[in-house]
């Protein structure tokens, strides 16, 4: 199944796309990956829990 949701870009905080790429194993085991291509053309790939996590303590 294929999810995709917005949030906000990591480098500029404008919405991007986030879409599920399945689970891939890293250090601390299998975790959810997500490719991110915000509206200014931002790319990132990368685990799910680096990507959504807030640059700045709100
Ligand atoms: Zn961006």
């Amino acid at each position: 199944m294929t999810t995709t949701n917005l949030v906000d870009c990591p480098e500029c905080g404008l919405p991007a796309t986030a879409r599920s790429e399945g689970r891939a194993w890293s250090t601390g085991g299998p975790v959810e990956h997500l490719r991110l291509h915000c509206v200014l053309g931002h790319r990132f790939f990368g685990p799910a829990e680096m990507l959504l996590r807030p640059l700045r303590a709100a």
